[in-house]
This record gives structure tokens, sequence and C-alpha cells, in this order.
């Protein structure tokens, strides 16, 4: 059996992060995670990039209020302690930050020096099986060894394991769905798989609740997909439920006055009503425009009524689509510990010296790095809160990073 002050279970971003702070002030902690290394799941992110966090940070992008967090900890804070790591980082146009390396495994690396210079106990390839708590203490029970520990961060995501201990310790958590993931839709797009189209709008509309994002989109085979689709796919995570409608505007930078006149202006230039969409999308997507609209492909563009011409504009700007469910491929999940079950420290309130970071919270935010600005924000206080008890004997500490 071994002995820690804190036993961290799950070593991917939150859990890597706060495994350092503490032992940065000394405190004996270990890390258990199934994977061989720490911080593996950073290697898939932001497409092998790793989007570590975004100049334009506000709750507005998340599913909850976590400006109080965001106070203690936010995508500065992120970028002065990368720095202090020895990460080289750069913004986007948009504001998201990178790694100069491009590469996700630069910042899987400087985390993975820190803990090896910090001499923090790693017990990689192993499994978390159960945890109970003993005389003020938590045993964690893997499939290689039994650990006993003052304090234990839950930081491994959302699974059947993190489930199964919530229940266990009765802490209320907020159904578990999908986020930032594909969706599938009732017709049928497979002719249009692999179709990306840029600076699209979209919007999707659930009761009274509406969103907009503006960007790509990519038809897939039973659906559409791409950061738009990522960013719309709250809406319906947030509605427990993927079935509502969505609504896509191809052309967002025209009015349908203008759409209608450029229709209008390409009839005597192209012959027949397919040739003359291929003039403004792809052949697939035409084909689709056209079917929707009730035009044969071959129809001569002179043809056009000032009826049909309306019917295309209408299809442009508006294209329909029924969601039905979503695809696998999910980024996020919503859901997790309620925040109201956790205080300010994001301790248990009913489970003294258990906390939560991470995914494992209800808080879900939008793609372009926001998700990981959690999971470095909600490390930092947790390790900030047991740094503040352990070692200052519960004096405010401020200066942490
Ligand atoms: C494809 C993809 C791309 C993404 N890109 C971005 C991006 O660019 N920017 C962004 O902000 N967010 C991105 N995200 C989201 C981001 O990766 C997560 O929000 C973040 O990793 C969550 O961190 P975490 O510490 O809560 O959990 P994780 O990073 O998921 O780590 C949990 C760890 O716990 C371990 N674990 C789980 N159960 C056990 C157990 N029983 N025993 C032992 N170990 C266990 C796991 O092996 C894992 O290492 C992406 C996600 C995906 C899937």
């Amino acid at each position: 059996m071994q002995n820690f002050d804190v036993c961290v279970i799950g070593a991917g971003a939150s859990g890597a992060l706060a495994s350092i702070l503490l032992a940065e002030k000394g405190l004996k902690v270990c890390i258990v995670d199934k994977f061989d290394k720490p911080a593996k799941k950073l290697l898939v992110t932001g497409n092998g990039r790793c989007n570590i966090t975004n100049k334009n940070m506000s709750s507005s992008f998340y599913n909850q209020n976590i400006d109080d967090f965001l106070h203690v900890f936010d995508y500065q804070d992120t970028m002065k302690l990368f720095k202090k790591f020895g990460l080289e980082i750069y913004f986007d146009d948009e504001g998201r930050a990178y790694p100069i390396s491009n590469s996700a495994k630069t910042v899987q690396h400087v985390l993975i020096n820190q803990i090896n210079k910090l001499k923090i106990d790693f017990f990689g390839e192993t499994t978390v099986k159960d945890i109970d708590c003993k005389n003020d203490k938590y045993l964690i029970k893997t499939d290689k060894l039994d650990i006993l520990a003052k304090k234990v961060i839950m930081a491994c995501g959302v699974n059947v394991f993190s489930q199964n201990i919530l229940k266990k310790f009765d802490i209320k958590y907020n159904k578990i769905l999908p986020s930032l993931v594909a969706l599938k839709t009732k017709q049928n797009t497979k002719k249009l798989d692999g179709i990306r189209v840029s600076n699209v709008l979209v919007k999707a509309k659930i009761g009274d609740k509406e969103k907009i994002e503006i960007g790509e989109i990519l038809f897939k085979e039973h659906g559409l997909s791409g950061i738009c689709i990522f960013n719309i796919s709250s809406i319906f995570a947030k509605n427990k439920r993927f079935e509502g409608k969505i609504s896509v505007n191809l052309l967002k930078n025209y009015s349908k006055f203008q759409i209608f006149d450029l229709i209008s202006s390409k009839v005597n230039i192209f012959e027949n009503v397919q040739s003359l969409l291929e003039s403004l999308f792809a052949s697939q997507l035409s084909k689709e425009i056209l079917t929707r609209s009730n035009i044969p492909l071959e129809k001569s563009s002179k043809s056009l009524s000032k009826q049909e011409i309306e019917c295309l504009v209408e299809n442009i700007t508006d294209m329909k689509f029924d969601v039905v469910d979503c695809y696998d491929n999910n980024q996020v999940f919503s859901g997790g510990v309620d925040l109201f079950c956790l205080t300010q420290s994001l301790e248990s309130k009913n489970q003294k010296d258990m906390y939560f970071c991470g995914e494992l919270c209800d808080v879900d935010g939008v793609c372009g790095g926001y998700n990981l600005q959690w999971a470095w924000t909600s490390a930092f206080v947790v390790a900030n809160n047991i740094i503040e008890k352990e070692i200052y004997k519960n004096k405010k500490i401020v200066n942490l990073v």
C-alpha cells in the first residue's frame, strides 16, 4: 500500500496540471491513468495541434456561468503558466492559441517534463476500479495496487467508472450527452458526403432557444459535420435530445434579392440549370438544390420561371434538415457533476476532500480552446484550494502562477 497527500485519478489535461501545481508546493502526489503516458488524449486535440486556449474568453462560450472561476484563472494565466513550463504559444486570427510547433505532442512534452522534474509518482497503464473512504482517508483500488490518500481529485472525464463513483458517494450529476459532435439527419446526404462549404450560416431552433453559427460545414454520409455543426450540436445536448431542425444558408453574404439577380444574370450564360448552379456550388450540392426545388437538372436556364428562381433562392438560403441523432465522434460530454453540489473550490459539498476537475464537471464550451481552458482553470482552482488548506492553513494565496 502506498500513501500520498493527494491521489489524482486521470492524467489528462486537468489531472496532469493539478498534480504539477500540488507537487511544486511540496505535496506528495500521485497520478493514476489507464494510458502509459500522461496527457495522451491531448495528442488528438485541435487536429493534432492542440488548441490550448482562446483570447476571447468569457462564460458566453460555455453552457454555464463560470466567470467566478475564470476570474481566478483565465487564458492569460494559462499562457503564463505554460510559458513557465517552457512552451511557446501563438494566437491565430480568431484568437485560438496553439503551440508554435503546431504539434500537440509539444504540449504533452512540457507537461511530462514537469511531472518528471517534480518526481511525481505516475502509475501508468493502471485502471482505478473503486474508491472507498475510511477514517478520513481514501482507499483507491486499482487493477495493480491500492493507494491511500488524504484527498482525491477526480480528473478522469466521463465514463462508467466516474459515474459509478458519483452514484456511490451520492454526488448529483446532470444527464450526460455527447456534445461538439456531428449530427445525423433524416435527409439522405450520402451523395453529398465529403463536400465542404465555408462561410455558411447555420441556425438551430429548439423550442424558444435558437443558436446561430457561422463557419464551415462538411457533409457526411448520414448528416452534417464541421466546426459550425459541432458548435450547433451543443444546443441539442443542452436540450438533452438530438432532435430538432436546422437551416443552412449557403450564401450568407448575399440577400435573397441579390441571389435572385445573380441567378437571373446567369440564365443566358449557362444552358441548363445544373450547369448554372455549378457556377456557384459543387456539382452534387447543385443537384441537391435542384432536387429540393423540384426542378429537372437538364431544364433550360432560359425557361426558369420567377417562382422557380424564388424556390432556388429559398433552398440556397434556407436548406432545411431534420436532426434525428448524433454521430459518436463527440469531442466533449455535456452534463456531469452539478456545480451546485460543489464548493467554489470544486470540492464535493457532501464528500469532504473529494475534488472534481475538467470534463467530469457539468461545464462544456464551444470549439476553440474553451474546453481545455476549463480543464486548466478547474485544475488550478482545485490545486490552489488544496495548497491553501494543506500548506498555508487556510490563508488565502493569490500568486500561484
Ligand atoms: C478529437 C478531440 C479534439 C479536441 N480538441 C480540443 C481542442 O483543440 N481544444 C479544446 O479546448 N478541447 C478539445 N477537446 C476537448 C478536450 O480534449 C477535453 O475537454 C479535455 O481533454 C478534458 O480534460 P480532462 O482532464 O477532463 O479529461 P481527459 O483529458 O479526458 O483525461 C481523462 C484521463 O482519465 C483517464 N481515466 C479515465 N478513467 C480512468 C480510470 N478508471 N482509471 C485510470 N485512468 C482513467 C483517461 O485515460 C484519461 O487520460 C477535444 C476532444 C477530442 C475528443
